[in-house]
């Protein structure tokens, strides 16, 4: 394959034609080298031996320029089915900003793509992509000596620093304390839409409950329960639960228990790596079903494993957990069925270890928001009258907050190195997002 070496700061062994002026200029500036053939533009980047490779067609499809590329609702205006399958640029070469293409046809137009975009997006080979934020913090018990936490008045502040520190803690740590609010359901609902819109589900929009079974569920009873994520009967299950503890009167209990799906998840991995296994395979049906006018089960019916990881990368994504919900269960596949009761059962003994469970009794003033994807909740029986209100968010209003409020106060590096230039509508269109 012969390569066309435009500008050209090595000495690998890469190029069929060498242009030492280039050369000269690219190490004046420290440029990336950057060089092509027929089918891909490959980029040596400065600070290390590595190389990425874009294919023509690939760069096309993603030109920013006007013609292709909406610069305020961030849309594709090219017609990529009319692209020439072997598209190849006129000349490509390495300028400050970026990797400077020039397209030969429909329109004939130049566009630059900032290194920073093309290092953030390499597929060949793949690069390693830092998390908008920062890595999760796994926890035990022990988190109990200094809960991650934030006050009202900073999450209502009009400057949004305070509620970006919120949303922070609750993805880093999977929940978050907000002390100081006030003791009404108007102020909770108020918390509650600063992350965003209300999920709306068959127990209402914003919940303001006592223990009076006025829905047919556990939750609206003075019973003990267990360690649990909301919603296994949802095909999407809420992303965020926010709750508040309005008032107690006249009894005692009600303590409320956080446990961390993901540290424990992480144990069972250690320990048991085939149990692990088969928690994050085996799909469990579950069913809402206490009122007679509904019947929520998750599309497909068979439902979800217990561990749900993500495509690609494999990680842990998501823990559902509800054993009262279960429904009935034929998925196993015959041997698997003594396997998988072993399993739950020793997956119940690390969720329900003193080493997990983070138990504290909330108090009028105190609200809490918990990551119902990762971590789980339950609480003691009490007695007394109890009235508590909150509500559930969809995980999608939780990320788009916190990755808006991560442009503005933490900016990745794509931002940072296109926003004096590039912002169109308040945000760059080349944020390392779209
Ligand atoms: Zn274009």
């Amino acid at each position: 394959m012969a390569w066309i070496v435009t500008s050209v700061t090595t000495k690998r062994d890469i190029s069929s034609s060498h242009n030492v002026a280039a050369d000269a200029a690219a190490d004046a500036k420290n440029l990336p080298v950057v060089s092509m053939d027929d089918r891909e533009v490959a980029i040596g980047w400065e600070d290390s031996r590595t190389w990425s490779r874009y294919h023509h067609i690939w760069l096309r499809d993603h030109c920013r320029c006007p013609n292709c590329y909406h610069q305020i609702t961030k849309q594709r205006l090219v017609n990529t089915f009319e692209i020439p399958i072997d598209i190849k640029p006129t000349k490509v070469q390495a300028v400050s900003e970026g990797l400077e293409v020039t397209w030969p046809s429909s329109p004939s137009h130049i566009v630059v793509y900032p290194w920073s975009w093309l290092k953030e997006h390499s597929y060949n080979p793949p690069v390693h992509k830092k998390p908008p934020t920062s890595e999760k913090v796994l926890w035990g018990s022990k988190i109990a000596q200094d809960p991650p936490s934030v006050t009202y008045e900073e999450v209502m502040a009009k400057d949004n620093e305070g509620l970006y520190k919120w949303l922070y803690k609750i993805d880093r740590f999977g929940f978050c304390f907000v002390t100081g609010v006030p003791t009404t359901a108007e102020a909770t609902e108020e918390l509650s839409t600063r992350i965003g819109f209300i999920r709306e589900t068959q127990y209402g929009k914003f919940w303001d409950f006592t223990s009076d079974l006025a829905k047919g569920d556990t939750a609206y009873t003075t019973l003990a329960l267990g360690a649990h994520t909301d919603n296994t009967y949802f095909t999407d299950p809420c992303g965020i639960q926010l709750f508040h503890l309005l008032s107690h009167t006249e009894g005692t209990g009600g303590a409320t228990l956080l446990v961390d799906g993901f540290y424990v998840a992480s144990i069972l991995k250690e320990l048991h790596p085939k149990i692990y296994s088969l928690l994050s395979r085996v799909p469990v049906p579950a069913h809402a079903a206490g009122e007679p006018s509904a019947l929520y089960r998750p599309t497909p019916l068979l439902g979800y494993p217990v561990l749900g990881h993500e495509r690609g990368s494999g990680e842990l994504a998501q823990v559902r957990w509800n054993n009262d919900d279960r429904s009935v269960m034929t998925s196993y596949g015959g041997e698997d069925v003594e396997e998988w009761y072993h399993a739950i059962r020793t997956w119940n003994k690390l969720l329900t270890s003193p080493d997990s469970e983070y138990w504290v009794q909330l108090t009028p003033g105190t609200a809490v928001a918990v990551n119902n994807h990762r971590v789980l909740h339950g609480r003691s029986g009490f007695d007394g009258k109890r009235r508590m209100c909150g509500a559930y968010i969809g995980v999608d209003e939780f990320r788009s907050k916190l990755d808006t409020l991560a442009e503005k106060f933490t900016p990745d590096s794509v931002t940072q190195q296109t926003s004096s230039y590039a912002t169109v509508n308040g945000r760059s269109i080349w944020s390392s997002a779209l």
